[in-house]
């Protein structure tokens, strides 16, 4: 690492949001990472795929998406909520973007937390190699994965890259957690045309299943929250022809997953 001490460390985000309740136990402020490996076609937020820093224009209105930021100034702005955390059984979510693609950023900060006696957990697609995982997994209470598809084609043809590094460190992840005590949720965003088949739902599931220490699976419903938000920064919307899954369609997929697993299944975060 580049500076002696972990505070000093610098990374790039696009947000701090305060009071999250969906993103891990508990009140949470959620840290957004910028930059991300993947290019899922519903990803919500755009912005967050581009490491460099990009203007975003929204009810007419533009600004900078991205700031770069010291381990010891985001501290400083996660500390404000402190009482939440430990009134509520939070803490703090590393989430983007990808924060495994800010490797050095992404442990500082989780280091920091930890000696700060935060709580911590990640959202992350574990798209990163082996070495990032293992460095960082021992600073991290909960995870909360994704895996989007076990056909690694249709990964790609969705998310621009294959998925067996992410089924792989996924089975690493899991033996760790289970190991450790560690909390490992699987999370599946479920898109139409993408994964919203009864069959590619089991099959996610049985892979989830299989793995070690884990007891969740949530099915995310695909929306539309993010959609205004590349023409703002100049891209299409790929997805424009699909509308999000029915109340109905999610209890169904659900009812699939439990069919094919002890896990506990539900829908949404
Ligand atoms: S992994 Fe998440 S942040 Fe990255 S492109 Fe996909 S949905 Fe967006």
């Amino acid at each position: 690492m580049a500076t002696d001490s972990i505070y000093d460390v610098t990374g790039r985000i696009f947000d701090i949001q305060r009071f999250s309740m969906h993103d891990g136990p508990g009140i949470r402020s959620i840290v957004f990472f910028k930059g991300c490996y993947l290019r899922c076609r519903w990803c919500c937020n755009p912005e967050s795929q581009e490491y460099g820093i990009q203007q975003l224009t929204l009810g007419g209105k533009t600004k900078a998406v991205g700031r770069d930021v010291t381990v010891r100034e985001v501290l400083e702005e996660l500390e404000q909520d402190r009482m939440y955390y430990i009134r509520s059984g939070g803490g703090v979510t590393l989430s983007g973007g990808e924060a495994m693609a800010q490797p050095d950023f992404a442990y500082a900060l989780l280091k920091a937390c930890r000696s700060a006696g935060l709580d911590t957990a990640i959202e992350t697609t574990a798209y990163a190699d082996r070495d990032v995982v293992e460095r960082l997994i021992p600073y991290i209470d909960h995870i909360l994965m994704d895996i989007k598809h076990i056909n690694s084609q249709k990964h790609i043809e969705f998310t621009s890259r294959p998925n067996e590094k992410i089924l792989a460190n996924a089975q690493y992840i899991a033996r760790y957690c289970a190991q450790h005590s560690n909390d490992l949720t699987i999370r599946v965003p479920v898109v139409p045309t993408f994964n919203d088949t009864a069959a590619e739902i089991a099959d996610i599931t049985r892979f989830a299943n299989e793995l070690p220490g884990v007891r969740q699976l949530h099915l995310l419903p695909y929306h539309r929250l993010g959609q205004d938000k590349y023409a703002g920064i100049g891209r299409e919307y790929s997805l424009s022809e699909i509308t999000p899954p029915s109340n109905e369609k999610m209890h169904e997929l659900a009812e699939a997953a439990r069919a094919v697993s002890s896990l506990h299944v539900q829908v949404g975060g």
